[in-house]
Parts: C-alpha cells; sequence; structure tokens
C-alpha cells in the first residue's frame, strides 16, 4: 500500500520525451521515441539490431549517448483515435514529424522494450527546427545568395554557407580581418593553375593548400570559397559581431578588450581621436565592433 503510494507520487513529476510521428492514410498515427528522460543501457544486441532508418539512429543524442537507447515502445497522442481525426480539435502531429511530448501512461512500466507510451503533444520540434534554420539562412544569406562569374548557377546550401562561415572565421583568426580580405582576394584572383601546385609562391603554398583542402572537403569550387569567404569577412568589418570596447596605448596601438588583440589605429584614426572625435573599430581578431575609450 505505502509502495503504491510512494510510485503515485513520483509519477506526478512530468516527465518529457522528444518523438517522431508516423501518419498514414488511415488516419493512424504512432511514434517512436528519440530522446528519452528515461533512456536505458544498449546492448551489443541492440547495437546490431538498429536499422539505419530508425529515427533514433539518426538523433543527436544517440551520437551524445553512444551507450544509451531511449525505450522502444510505441507512442500514441492521449485520447486520439483514427475515427477522431475529423472532429479532433488542437494539434496533430503530420507524418514524420518529431513532437516533444509530456508522457501521461506506460503501459508496461516495468520493460523499457514492451508497451505503449500515451503521450500529449507539448512542442513542434519540426517547425521549431524549421525556424530556426530559416533564421540561419536568413543569418548567411550574404553567403548563400552570391553569384560569383566563373558558375553563375551555382546554389550554396546552408550546410556548405556554415562551412565557408567556419573557414572565413579561422583564416581571419590567424591574420586578422583586414589581411584576410585582403588575401583572399588575392587568392581569389588566381587562374585555376595555381592550385595545382605548379607556381605557387612559396609563402602563399600554405595558405593555397588549405583553400584547396577546404574547398575539396565542402565541395565548392575554391573561387567560390574564396570570394564568399571574402564577403562575409567584408561583412563583419561593417557590421561586426556583438559589442566590444577599445583602449588606446599610444604609437598608434589599440587592444579590444573582449578579446585582448592589439591592432593599429591608421594614421587618420589616430587624427581623429586627437581632434577628440569618437572612433568605431571592428576588431582585426574576433569581429566585435565598438567604441574606443577617450
Ligand atoms: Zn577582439
Amino acid at each position: 500500500m505505502q509502495a503504491a503510494a510512494k510510485a503515485s507520487k513520483e509519477e506526478t513529476a512530468p516527465e518529457f520525451i522528444d518523438v517522431v510521428f508516423k501518419r498514414n492514410a488511415q488516419g493512424e498515427i504512432k511514434g517512436v521515441v528519440t530522446r528519452d528522460c528515461k533512456s536505458i543501457p544498449m546492448t551489443l544486441r541492440d547495437h546490431y539490431t538498429m536499422h539505419k532508418d530508425d529515427p533514433v539512429y539518426h538523433d543527436d543524442d544517440f551520437y551524445e549517448n553512444p551507450g544509451k537507447t531511449p525505450r522502444r515502445k510505441i507512442v500514441f497522442v492521449f485520447g486520439y483515435r483514427p475515427e477522431k481525426l475529423e472532429n479532433w480539435q488542437g494539434a496533430l502531429p503530420k507524418d514524420g514529424e518529431e513532437w516533444t511530448c509530456e508522457v501521461i501512461k506506460d503501459t508496461t512500466p516495468e520493460d523499457p522494450w514492451r508497451g505503449a507510451l500515451v503521450v500529449k503533444l507539448v512542442t513542434n520540434l519540426t517547425a521549431f527546427k524549421e525556424a530556426q534554420r530559416r533564421k540561419e539562412e536568413e543569418r548567411l544569406s550574404i553567403i548563400m545568395r552570391q553569384k560569383n562569374d566563373p558558375m553563375e548557377e551555382y546554389s550554396i546550401t546552408l550546410e556548405k554557407a556554415q562551412a565557408i562561415e567556419k573557414f572565413a572565421l579561422a583564416f581571419a583568426e590567424k591574420r586578422g580581418l583586414n589581411m584576410a580580405v585582403k588575401t583572399l582576394e588575392v587568392f581569389w584572383g588566381y587562374p585555376a593553375s595555381i592550385y595545382d601546385f605548379g607556381n605557387v609562391p612559396t609563402h602563399h603554398r600554405q595558405e593555397v593548400a588549405e583553400i584547396v583542402r577546404m574547398a575539396r572537403d565542402i565541395c565548392v569550387h575554391y573561387k567560390i570559397l574564396t570570394y564568399s569567404a571574402r564577403l562575409w569577412l567584408e561583412h563583419l568589418l561593417k557590421t561586426g559581431v556583438g559589442e566590444t570596447t577599445f583602449a588606446y596605448h599610444g604609437k598608434r596601438n589599440v587592444n579590444c578588450h573582449s578579446c585582448g588583440g592589439i591592432m593599429k589605429f591608421s594614421k587618420e584614426e589616430k587624427n581623429k581621436f586627437a581632434r577628440g572625435e569618437e572612433i568605431l573599430l571592428v576588431c582585426e581578431h574576433c569581429a566585435k565592433k565598438g567604441p574606443v575609450n577617450k
């Protein structure tokens, strides 16, 4: 009696899981758990029987916790049956959609491999991820929508744009934004033959190798890579990412309070600063933007 009371008390804490739902023409809706607050240790058999089409197999959580697997139970939406489809009030998952759900009932709590979970829908993860993706596409639109001569029809996917951004930032981190822009411009102008290594100036050999490797890795033409990486860095030079302030140390030296990096005033900036005008800089190293403290 006491044990039962204790068990029911524990069950009152809400339990959230992620579920991929399948919906067929007859209106049946069944789900598979992809992320589970009650994941179970995986056996060797699980590794071998897990099918590559299994949604669990593709879930990030599976890779983050390789020794664990969500409970292997069928998931049903609380209160729903196919005959209720026409008059159903509220949301229902579309075929293939992933939702965060609250577990209402586990029909066989003692066995993680059998039975069903009855759930209430909480958040449409598929719609959420799509919205995130659209935001990310908007953020990287400068890279994605660029048109470049040698391949006018080239389309850059979001994944490629993200890889190009990463490359551009790493390229700039080593050299500073301004120098990186100049270097990329030089490389962009090189003829294709130079990428065969035949006639690369020695001091550029390593950088060309870096670009060739990256272009191969993400499957874009080296001209696309150098051009769009440059566009992105120029964009950062104009807009900055995030905010910082700078301190002036004399002899044209300025340092960024955010990353500690040191840059130099141009002569013009130095004169303006001496006249007491406000100077806004973008950090060469971390691309943050801000004023130079007086
Ligand atoms: Zn900085």
